[in-house]
Parts: C-alpha cells; sequence; structure tokens
C-alpha cells in the first residue's frame, strides 16, 4: 500500500508525498502547472510580443524605403546637404 501516491520530483527525482505541492529536496512544483501559462500562451503577451514585432518591420520598412527614394529619387531631386549655391549654378 505504501508509495503508490507517492509524487516523484521531475527534477531531482526524490520521492515527495501526494499532498504535497513542492518539492521538499529542491522546491519546484510538484503540480502540473495548467493554471499558469507561459509566456506565449497568455494572449496578453502575445500581442505585445505582435506589437513589437510589427513596429520592428515598420522601423525596418521605413529604412528601407528611405533608402531606396533616395537612391532612386536622390540625384534628379535638389539634396538639402548641398550648398544653396552649388544648387543655384546646377539649375541655372
Ligand atoms: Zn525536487
Amino acid at each position: 500500500m505504501a508509495g503508490g501516491d507517492a509524487l516523484s520530483c521531475f527534477a531531482c527525482g526524490e520521492q515527495n508525498s501526494a499532498d504535497s505541492r513542492y518539492c521538499k529536496h529542491c522546491g519546484r512544483a510538484l503540480v502540473v502547472e495548467r493554471n499558469h501559462p507561459s509566456v506565449t500562451q497568455d494572449p496578453r503577451n502575445r500581442l505585445m510580443l505582435t506589437l513589437v514585432i510589427v513596429l520592428l518591420l515598420a522601423c525596418v520598412l521605413f529604412g528601407l524605403f528611405g533608402l531606396i527614394t533616395s537612391k532612386v529619387f536622390g540625384p534628379s531631386r535638389s539634396r538639402p546637404e548641398l550648398p544653396a549655391a552649388l544648387v543655384i549654378t546646377n539649375v541655372s
């Protein structure tokens, strides 16, 4: 009869009584953590993760867009970093 309801710790293998919630040896939780969803299973954290990814993608896309437009339209437009005198001599 003895030992049938004993819980063995999955972390250290120590035998604990069935009504104990934490391992007496290492302190890990013995119950299956169904009520404690991980970070990826929490919808709010998933929303935050999605927002961060979208913001990063937007930054990358805007950076690429600025780079492409500056390369494509840069030479044909008047560049603001040039001195005004140089721009005027180019135009006239
Ligand atoms: Zn343990």
